[in-house]
């Protein structure tokens, strides 16, 4: 039997703000926000906790915030500070453990059962050396949630925030009186709509899902929101049980210099722009899930092509720059698609493939995100690890079910080509 982990998921408080304080201590008892002062539409990215305790609230407006808290300081980001203090901090984690994985800009996992005994055995001992270590080197205070699974340990953050040392552990045995009590809302993955479809269901609290046996739960959940919901009832069970085997993983994302996937076709299938344009999503589906997982945006997509009619054959390869660095699906297959529209010649496709290139870390990306791009990165996230959990096959688009499609076929290869 392994022994239980101890993960801890540790988060920056108010961390754009917090680092801005550090650098600025006039502004030490003022209540200080990170914006653009010159923009009133602008969104607060950041606000320190006197600010917050002003009214002042992340993503309202500038213009909005100073209506309520005319004494507040309105600091522009800055972006390329943030990422440096932010692997800063990932330098001091690893002092304390080779086990630390970026989960944002300002969240990152500590696997620390391996070196506690190190650091004298006494956990709790231990955390408060980390967070005095940061504290002391960055000006930016940490909250830390303990539990013996990733997704305890984000969730024990959460409840974390409002202990006076910041810290909170959940563990197997006390969830029925930590995690069970608490509304369903505040369990991970559940945001507004999944809150309403669950009070429909007459659950209210984290504990009403998990004392249920999971068949009737998948059955309640069926009825309310169809068929394809018993992967998603899989998922919620699991979590109200804090189970989530998924390790804390390090970077070894450092030498790729691309991503890409590619796919042989049977040209006399592959004749019209409606066909090729499902396996072309897929193959970008593919590909920015890749990305994700390890934390890559691409620049540069590019789009490789093999035409024949039976006789001849022709390919090319085809690039563009895309504004912004770019690891979204939607985004990604927008472009790729007008690349392919603009330079196919109009014969049957017999090879396609996809690349991103120009890799950058996407925690860089995060920090430019003023729109609802964030919100469509986390959706994306959350896909993938359903994805990674119950296969690829657990969630798949409409239109990989249309007969061109090859997205299941290809979640049946094993060790084939494209893994
Ligand atoms: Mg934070």
């Amino acid at each position: 039997m392994p022994r239980e982990r101890i993960i801890l998921l540790s988060d920056c408080q108010s961390f754009y703000a917090s680092v801005e304080k550090a650098a600025h201590p006039e502004y030490a008892d003022q209540p200080v926000a990170v914006g653009d002062p010159t923009r009133m539409n602008g969104i607060v990215l950041a606000a320190c906790p006197l600010a917050k305790s002003r009214g002042v609230t992340t993503a309202s407006r500038v213009g909005e915030a100073l209506t309520k808290c005319p004494e507040l300081v309105v600091i522009r980001p800055r972006m390329g500070t943030y990422i440096t203090v932010s692997l800063l901090i990932s330098e001091i984690y690893q002092v304390y453990t080779d086990l630390v994985e970026a989960f944002s800009i300002d969240e990152q996992f500590l696997d620390v059962t391996g070196s506690l005994r190190a650091f004298g055995g006494d956990l709790p001992e231990l955390i408060h050396s980390i967070q005095q270590h940061v504290l002391l080197s960055t000006g930016v205070w940490t909250r830390v949630g303990i539990g013996p699974s990733k997704i305890l340990a984000k969730m024990a953050n959460n409840f974390a925030k409002k202990q006076p040392g910041g810290t909170f552990r959940l563990d197997y045995d006390n969830l029925d009186t930590e995690l069970w009590p608490r509304p369903v809302h505040e369990m991970f993955m559940v945001a507004g709509r999944m809150t309403r479809n669950f009070y429909r269901m007459g659950i209210t609290t984290i504990g009403d899902i998990a004392r249920m046996e999971l068949g009737e739960f998948k059955q309640r959940m069926r009825r309310t929101m169809g068929k394809q919901s018993d992967i998603q009832a899989e998922y919620y069970w699991q979590t109200a049980h804090g189970i989530d085997p998924s390790p804390v993983v390090t970077g070894i994302r450092h030498q790729m210099k691309s991503v890409g996937h590619g796919k042989a076709l049977r040209w006399n299938l592959y004749t019209r722009l409606e066909e090729i344009e499902v396996v072309l999503l897929e193959l970008v589906i593919e590909v920015c899930q890749r990305a994700r997982k390890y934390r890559y945006m691409g620049s540069v997509v590019s789009v490789a092509v093999v035409e024949t009619d039976g006789n001849t054959s022709n390919s090319y390869s085809r690039q563009t720059t895309l504004p912004e660095p770019s690891a979204l699906t939607h985004e990604v297959a927008a472009v790729a698609y007008r690349l392919f529209v603009d330079h196919w010649t109009g014969m049957p496709l017999s090879r396609l493939s996809i690349t991103i290139s120009e890799l950058t870390d996407d925690r860089v990306m995060q920090l430019t995100l003023f729109d609802d791009r964030i919100r469509t990165l986390g959706r994306e996230q959350a896909i993938d690890q359903i994805k990674t959990r119950y296969g690829s096959q657990a969630l798949i688009r409409a239109s990989s079910l249309l007969e061109s499609a090859v997205a299941l076929e290809r979640a049946e290869q094993i060790g084939g080509h494209y893994k």
